[in-house]
């Protein structure tokens, strides 16, 4: 793609409300841009690399055999007063009053829209299981927006429901979408623990979160140095250097970013929302649910936590904005520039994700929108374009290389 169409409003000073470096990051790289408290602009760098995060959920998902729809944001008074949440949601509730006096919300979450399509739908057991997610924006008038997309009053969610006759069938589903989840972090690259947690406005009995390790996270965990136990402090917690509960390693504590929260529900909503299915021995049974969320705009954040290097942007293979970016440093019109159009065009054609610098700019001003936006891998088009020598550089490893034109389309970037 040629810069000079891409909408990447760089910034060359450090905007104040910055205070963690992913917030910096994509602020200065002209990815996101903040509307108002807690409510951010996806810009098309940065809209690029949540729909690459959404498509390995997706195909995480549709994997283990659940099914993708999209519900409104916007949800009727009536079923929250029927789930009960209505009264206890608290002030994070968006509500409003359309022009006919009636009440509604904006949805935190969508237990009650789905589990009233199901009981609409699903009356016996032989329609079990079901597992249906979207990918939505939810509203949370949180008390303090923070750090950007981390904490933000709109966001993106990927939520999950998953609709059981028996409990031995959820506790499947439970398992099958925890890996599900363990493979899209590894996907991206993530360092992070599974830890048993608190249920909070969802509800349900078992919960667990993935929390992305990190020091800026506003979670604190417990974990063991050797074994798999670990939890949220919120929901059991053991003094620094103890044995670990599980017999094996001693504690440690660390913060984290909550990137994912998976809950066994059980009844909690079918039973008084009334989503009833008739079984094989002829009783009616309230259906058995799961649910399960990722935040996929707070994972835009999450994944430059654990992956940047002298304030640039190191994005993992599968999420990054482009493969390579090739910066001619003559101006259109010299033979240094068509040389260097004829290398983008012919690393497009092997497949790569190609951003070609075909502005009128200085070489200065390119190389620092160049390290604002942060790909991975530079080719400089110069001085020796004409003899067929171009700077290849790595901004993970500040490898420096001169290669041909060969070995540039040799390379695997
Ligand atoms: P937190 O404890 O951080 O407030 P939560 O437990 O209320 O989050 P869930 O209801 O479990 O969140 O939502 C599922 C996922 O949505 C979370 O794991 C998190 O990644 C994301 N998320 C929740 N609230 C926000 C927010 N205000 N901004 C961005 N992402 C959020
Ligand atoms: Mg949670």
């Amino acid at each position: 793609m040629k810069q000079s169409l891409l909408f990447a409003p760089t910034l060359r000073d450090m905007p104040k409300e910055a205070e963690v470096i992913s917030h910096k990051i994509l602020l200065r790289g002209g990815y996101i841009k903040q509307t108002a408290a807690g409510v951010y602009t996806y810009l098309p760098l940065g809209y690029k690399v949540i729909k690459k995060i959404e498509n390995i959920i997706r195909e995480e998902l549709d994997n283990i055999g659940c099914s993708e729809l999209l519900m409104p944001a916007l949800q009727p008074k009536e079923l929250w007063v029927e789930s009960g949440r209505w009264d206890h949601y608290g002030k994070e509730l968006v509500r409003l009053t359309d022009r006919h006096e009636r009440d509604f919300c904006l949805g935190p979450t969508h237990e009650e829209v789905i589990t009233s399509i199901v009981r609409d739908f699903i009356t016996s057991y032989k329609k079990l299981p079901l597992a249906l997610y979207q990918i939505q924006t939810k509203f949370r008038d949180e008390f303090r927006p923070r750090f950007g997309l981390m904490r933000g009053r709109e966001f993106i969610m990927k939520d999950l429901y998953t609709f059981s006759s028996t409990q031995e069938d959820l506790d499947e589903w439970y398992l099958k979408v925890r890996e599900a989840y363990i493979n899209i972090l590894n996907r991206l690259e993530l360092h992070f623990r599974i830890v048993r947690a608190d249920s909070g406005n969802i509800g349900g009995k078992n919960s667990e979160e993935f929390m992305v390790l990190c020091d800026i996270g506003e979670d604190t965990i417990c974990y063991s140095d050797e074994s798999d136990f670990a939890a949220n402090i919120e929901k059991e917690d053991y003094p620094d250097g103890a044995v670990s509960p599980d017999g094996v390693g001693h504690i440690k504590h660390a913060k984290g970013i909550e990137a994912g929260h998976i809950f066994k529900l059980g009844t909690k909503y079918s039973e008084p929302m009334k989503a009833m299915f008739i079984d094989k021995d002829g009783k009616t049974k309230p259906i058995i649910m799961g649910c399960y969320g990722i935040g996929v705009s707070r994972l835009l954040m999450a994944v430059l936590e654990q992956h940047y290097r002298d304030d640039k942007a190191i994005w993992p293979k599968e999420i990054r904005p482009f493969d390579v970016h090739v910066l001619p440093l003559d101006k259109a019109g010299t033979p240094g520039y068509d040389i260097a159009l004829d290398l983008a065009q012919k690393l497009e054609a092997k497949g790569f994700d190609v951003l070609f610098d075909d502005r009128a700019e200085s070489p200065g001003v390119k190389f620092k929108d160049a390290d604002l936006i942060g790909i991975e891998n530079r080719i400089i088009v110069g001085r020796k374009a004409v003899e067929g020598i171009f700077e290849y550089k790595n901004l993970n490893n500040d490898e420096v290389s001169e290669l041909t034109l060969d070995e540039l389309l040799k390379k695997e970037f």
